[in-house]
């Protein structure tokens, strides 16, 4: 009789989670079983949840940013990007995208690989009615298919700090080398929820001048001071037009040279368009799903002379610079205590509530605990 796990499961969108027993399937050359440690509750898998990005095959299994440990894997099938052979017990993340097939037009020739049309995402577009089913992290374990780009984790970094290179890192990695800070920056970020937040360690990381955190959660704010932000703006306790004064003052009177965009409110763009200095950057990145329309004033932008960037999942080289950054500044920049609540598999659907309502700054679901 075939082996199976818990997961939880969305049935289609807008319902509840069920738990559910899955097929484990065997291994093939070049896979690895992993037994899932943290699964942690992005943002976007509540947007998920609702249906609100295109081309997702419900019933799905959320979860794509996770670390475990290899359960099993066939000797000599799996080296890491170091070229370190992945066994048994290892601690591992792993890349959340396969497939990437490194020979369409978009690979090759636009050099624009999250928009190759043969990947797939883990816990997002891989379908968990087709083999090999556990394709989520909401999981008892996780079915990681051959060419998945697997990393160990450093001895020194617990599962809570290499959470943020599943997902939330490697997005603010990919953001900043879209837009880079250099030394002495105005940077600010919209929205200080673990995108955001990891964006002001970057900044920190870089040299920025100053860093202005701008959310609605005061616990947020707190915690973006804690990491390096040298001011925060509350959106519920000033005006449009005093946090562009505000970021004016404290930059010669020009605003910020950088405004990165992670709030996932559509609402934030005409803002952050407003709030970035003449002939700045504007990035965003926090607009994975669908969140509406706005209106923009295309001459207002043009007469700026603005220079606009958007960001688009993430490569591995992102993943992998993300764990390197965690290792080497986890120490400085305390990632581990981003994680505000953990919740057992059969909690998942209260993770995701918790997540929805802002409550957490990082939920995680703990399938083994
Ligand atoms: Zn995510
Ligand atoms: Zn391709």
């Amino acid at each position: 009789m075939a082996r199976t796990c818990r997961a939880a499961i969305v049935p289609e969108p807008g319902a509840p989670l069920e738990i559910r027993d899955v097929e484990i399937p065997e291994l093939v050359s070049g896979s690895a079983l992993m037994k899932v440690a943290n699964a942690g509750v992005c943002g976007t898998d509540v947007h998920l949840w609702h249906g609100r990005l295109a081309g997702v095959p419900y019933p799905l299994i959320l979860g794509h940013e996770v670390v475990g440990t290899i359960e099993s894997v066939k000797p000599g099938g799996i080296q890491d990007l170091d070229g370190n052979e992945i066994q048994e017990g290892d601690r591992v993340a792993f890349h959340d995208v396969v497939d990437t097939c490194y020979s369409c037009w978009y690979c090759l020739v636009a050099k624009a690989p999250t928009k190759c049309p043969n990947r797939f995402v883990y816990g997002i577009t891989l379908d968990s009615t087709k083999w090999p089913f556990l394709i989520g992290g909401y999981s008892e374990y996780m079915y990681l298919k051959p060419r998945t780009q697997i990393m160990k984790i450093p001895d020194h970094v617990s599962f809570d700090d290499a959470i943020f290179a599943g997902c939330a890192l490697p997005t603010a990695v990919h953001a900043v080398t879209r837009s880079p800070i250099r030394w002495g920056s105005s940077v600010a970020v919209q929205g200080a929820g673990p995108v955001g937040l990891m964006l002001v360690i970057l900044a920190k990381i870089n040299g920025a001048r100053t860093i202005t955190a701008i959310d609605q959660a005061p616990d947020r704010l707190k915690m973006a001071k804690t990491l390096g932000a040298t001011h925060t703006l509350n959106i519920q306790e000033t005006s449009l037009e005093e946090r562009s004064d505000f970021l004016r003052d404290i930059s010669e009177g020009h605003g910020p040279d950088i405004v990165y965009e992670a709030t996932g409110n559509a609402l934030a763009v005409p803002e952050g368009i407003e709030l970035v200095r003449e002939g700045g950057t504007y990035t965003i990145c926090g607009q994975y799903t669908d969140s509406g329309t706005v209106e923009v004033n295309p001459h207002y932008m043009n007469r700026k002379h603005l220079d606009i960037r958007t960001v688009w999942g993430s490569e591995t080289t992102h993943v992998y610079q993300a764990l390197r950054t965690i290792g080497d500044n986890c120490d400085r920049f305390a990632f581990k205590d981003l994680v505000t609540h953990k919740f057992s598999l059969a909690d998942a659907q209260s993770a995701l509530e918790v997540q929805q309502k802002q409550e957490s700054i990082k939920a995680v679901i703990q399938p083994n605990e």
